[in-house]
């Protein structure tokens, strides 16, 4: 909505950020245009045949050849109008959306024009039978296929349909005929609602389908107490990760890390309190290994995994260690007057292909690792190398 004076900045951000069309909005544009696209020869086809019934092309050559190739022009304007790439901004599609119902709007004018034309022109009784089906057929036909927008459609069903109901009455047509004529109309504008509501309602079906879909992904990858990624996400990526350092020799590094003494926390202060301390770790932990290319999840209970690409061992355990001070130094908060801080023992392996095989190989190591630092006493960073002989 406009609002008078300086502009919000939140205003400007929207000004300035292109908004990408919603799947709902993307759907509504291909829908459409395969209607439109279909549509344009049916009009070719029906005036050519009015036009046969009734002998114009004797009668009145120019004109219904100027007619006829109004129709040709617009069937081929329909079919050469192009979709967007899904990844279209909003405006983008709306402007796309807007130029393919002005030509509908068009055809249905030039359509509903002709066809009067024909009625008060004709000579012969079955063109003048062919242009008014053929309204009907059109009504109908727009009625069904063009429901997206109620409002455009009723405009397109009038422009059709009215000037024949008009010509009816000008050329002082039998009243049961201009009667059963406007009923069908009413009956074309009823069906036109109904199939606009069933189309929205598939819509939001769809949209419910797809939100469905999404939720589950993202569930079936992340895990719900700490939204980390879960162990099955993890196993996909290290798998991943470890194909591409076959490739092209990088470093990649894994770090597992298991709480300390986690079970007493438990124990003493509540499972509700311990989940407290897993969602603080879990973002400590984010927030230290933050790197795009870098990896945190949560692999089960009080145990995690960093997987760390392009870093060398040393760098890597550098950089486990000042987490473990960092986390032994934290208070979690737990409420307003209670706190409590954690430990945690972590086992770093860098990814060696003469020695690992598979990833089970490189994995073991890691876990090898964090069991020395079990071990020799919790609270510590270990490697392989720690494991004695
Ligand atoms: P250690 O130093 O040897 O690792 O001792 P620990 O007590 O941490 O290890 P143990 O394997 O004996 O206990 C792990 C505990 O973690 C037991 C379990 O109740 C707790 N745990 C696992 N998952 C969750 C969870 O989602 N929430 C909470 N609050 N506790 C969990
Ligand atoms: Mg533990
Ligand atoms: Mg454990």
């Amino acid at each position: 909505m406009a609002r008078k004076g300086k502009p919000l900045v939140d205003d400007m951000v929207a000004v300035a950020t292109p908004i990408p069309a919603t799947p709902r909005l993307q759907q509504e544009l291909k829908e459409t245009l395969q209607r439109l696209r279909l549509g344009g020869p049916f009009y070719v086809l029906l005036w050519a045949l009015a036009g046969w019934a009734g002998n114009l092309w004797a009668h009145t050559p120019g004109a219904f050849v100027t007619i006829g190739l109004c129709f040709i022009a617009l069937a081929v304007a329909r079919f050469r109008v192009r979709g967007l790439p899904e990844d279209a901004v909003e405006t983008k599609v709306h402007s796309r959306l807007n130029a393919i119902w002005s030509l509908l709007l068009a055809n249905a004018a030039v359509w509903g024009g002709a066809a009067a034309w024909l009625l008060l022109v004709a000579p012969d009784e079955s063109a003048r039978t062919v242009a008014a089906v053929s309204t009907y057929a059109f009504a109908t036909a727009f009625a069904h296929n063009f429901p997206m927008r109620l409002r455009y459609a009723l405009l397109g069903i009038a422009l059709i349909y009215l000037p024949t109901l008009a010509a009816f009455i000008l050329v002082g047509s039998r009243i049961e005929l201009v009667a059963v004529s406007a009923l069908y109309l009413l009956y074309v504008t009823l069906a036109l609602r109904r199939s606009h509501v069933e189309y929205l309602q598939r819509l939001d079906l769809e949209d419910e389908l797809r939100r469905q879909r999404d939720l589950f992904e993202q569930q079936s990858r992340r895990d719900g107490l700490t939204g980390l990624a879960n162990r099955r996400r993890f196993a996909s990526v290290i798998e991943q990760a470890v194909a591409a350092t076959y490739r092209g020799g990088d470093a990649l590094v894994l770090m597992i890390l298991d709480l300390d003494h986690f079970k007493v926390i438990n124990d003493s202060h509540g499972h509700a309190t311990g989940d407290t301390c897993l969602r603080g770790f879990s973002a400590q932990l984010l927030r230290t290994f933050d790197k795009p290319n870098e990896m945190v999840a949560r692999l089960g209970g009080e145990e995690f995994a960093v997987l760390i690409p392009g870093q060398a061992l040393e760098a890597a355990v550098h950089r486990a260690e000042a987490f473990r001070i960092d986390l032994s130094s934290t208070q979690q908060e737990l409420d307003e007057e209670s706190s409590l801080s954690l430990a945690v023992s972590i086992g770093v392996a860098a990814f060696d292909p003469a020695r690992h095989v598979d990833t089970d190989a490189f994995y073991r190591d890691a876990d090898a690792a964090l069991y020395r630092a079990k071990a020799l006493g919790r609270n510590r960073v270990c490697t392989p190398a720690d494991i004695a002989p």
